[in-house]
């Protein structure tokens, strides 16, 4: 992972490295086998060079605690390792651009349960440029070897309240599939 990162770091393939402040490789524990995908750097992911540290990541922390899934329990990346000015969604260039690395990660971390957060990770985990949350999200996918869950990306949560009790279950579904699959109990907090 640390080899992605300096590839990353020094990454000009698509327009966003003009604006970055840093690059957001990934974050967390990459030895459980659990794997969060979200979409792309937003301004305090860009100034800390970390991913899911502004508000829709906090919240989305908060309810993996609640939910029994501790810090250190997962790996998080994204589908674009730069911002999108103005937390625009990504182009279909800028993705295409920064798929290798994300596909490098994925490889390198051998996921068996991977959440996607929102329609961006759907896509590319699944390979499905139709991938709809509201359609598939409650239903268990698989790539490879791994099991795959699409729920809403946090930053939906925080402005659509409807969203929240969906979420909420596939939240509890991820623990759930994590003891069904073993991953590691150090992993969870009891
Ligand atoms: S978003 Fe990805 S492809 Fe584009 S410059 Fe950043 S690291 Fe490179």
């Amino acid at each position: 992972m640390d080899a992605i990162a300096r590839d990353i770091a020094a990454c000009t393939a698509c327009g966003l490295h003009k604006g970055r402040v840093r690059v957001v490789p990934g974050s967390g524990n990459p030895t459980t086998g659990l794997v969060l995908v979200g979409e792309a750097p937003g301004e305090q992911e860009d100034c800390q060079g970390l991913p899911f540290v502004g508000p829709s990541g906090r919240l989305l922390r908060r309810l993996l605690r609640l939910a029994g899934v501790s810090d250190d329990s997962y790996y998080i990346v994204n589908v674009l390792k730069c911002r999108p000015p103005g937390n625009r969604d990504p182009l279909s260039e800028e993705v295409d651009a920064c798929a290798p690395f994300f596909h490098r990660q994925l490889a390198a971390l051998a996921p068996r349960l991977i959440i996607c957060l929102g329609r961006f990770a759907g896509r590319q985990v699944l390979a499905n440029e139709d991938v709809s949350i509201r359609a598939m999200r409650g239903n268990v996918h698989q790539r490879g070897g791994a099991r795959v869950i699409l729920t809403y990306h946090p930053s939906a949560l925080l402005h659509r309240v409807e969203f929240r009790a969906d979420a909420w279950r596939d939240i509890k579904r991820v623990r759930r599939l994590m003891t069904e699959l073993g991953l590691p109990r150090e992993a969870v907090s009891r």
